[in-house]
């Protein structure tokens, strides 16, 4: 009945990002590459058995690069889909280890969650330290501040795909359609059901036609 409140509710660019984008990019990443025409696809909540390997099938036919922050307990589960996503040039993020509502534990708890997955996923690409993305988002000051002193970069977003909002496929291409992503952008969406693979399979060609490459975040220099 109100149209214009559901296309400003589907608006993708989180309201977080406001006083996020203040921050250093070496703290909380909210931007990428500024140079050329490039997207940065990010998957969190993998891998799962059956709709991650499709969606690396469709990345490859594009030669795009994408970002996995993966939840460690699903990691260890699934070890040959870990090494499938390095082995395809695909970059590994920490996204804990059992995605936890992060603001009801302690700090300590909260580290050992993010240290347990670094840990496992170190023995998939041989980094230490991976960007870490907080489960839901959620930021507690205290985690954040301890992320900066330890050097781990925490990879949040700029551009929301909303693929987890049980909308259907059509309204998420529709609003991707509504609002373009722009140069350097963080997209945000899941590989653990097969919606962003739906968004996906619209949006890719349409994206690369628009002359975007697609990358993963990289480490800062
Ligand atoms: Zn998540």
């Amino acid at each position: 009945m109100h149209v214009s409140f559901i296309v400003d509710d589907m608006n993708p660019r989180p309201r977080k990002l406001k006083v996020l984008r203040w921050l250093p990019n070496r703290w909380v990443l909210t931007r990428g590459a500024r140079r050329g025409r490039v997207l940065h696809l990010t998957f969190d909540d993998g891998p799962h058995p059956e709709h991650t390997p499709v969606l690396l099938d469709l990345l490859a036919t594009h030669r795009a690069k994408a970002t996995f922050f993966l939840i460690g307990r699903e990691a260890e589960r699934y070890p040959e889909m870990v090494e499938r996503i390095v082995r395809e040039g695909h970059v590994l993020g920490n996204h804990t280890w059992s995605h936890p509502q992060f603001d009801r534990l302690d700090l300590a708890a909260q580290r050992e969650e993010i240290d347990r997955t670094d840990r496992l996923l170190a023995g998939f690409d041989g980094l230490a330290r991976h960007d870490f993305r907080p489960p839901r988002g959620v930021l507690p000051r205290p985690m954040v501040l301890d992320c900066v002193r330890r050097g781990q970069r925490i990879a949040y977003w700029s551009y929301d795909s909303l693929d987890y909002s049980k909308r259907p496929a059509e309204a998420l291409i529709a609003s991707a359609q509504r609002y373009p992503p722009a140069s350097g952008e963080i997209l945000l969406m899941h590989d653990d059901s097969a919606l962003s693979l739906q968004l996906l399979e619209a949006m890719l060609p349409a994206w690369a036609a628009g002359g975007f490459a697609f990358e993963p975040l990289r480490p800062p220099a």
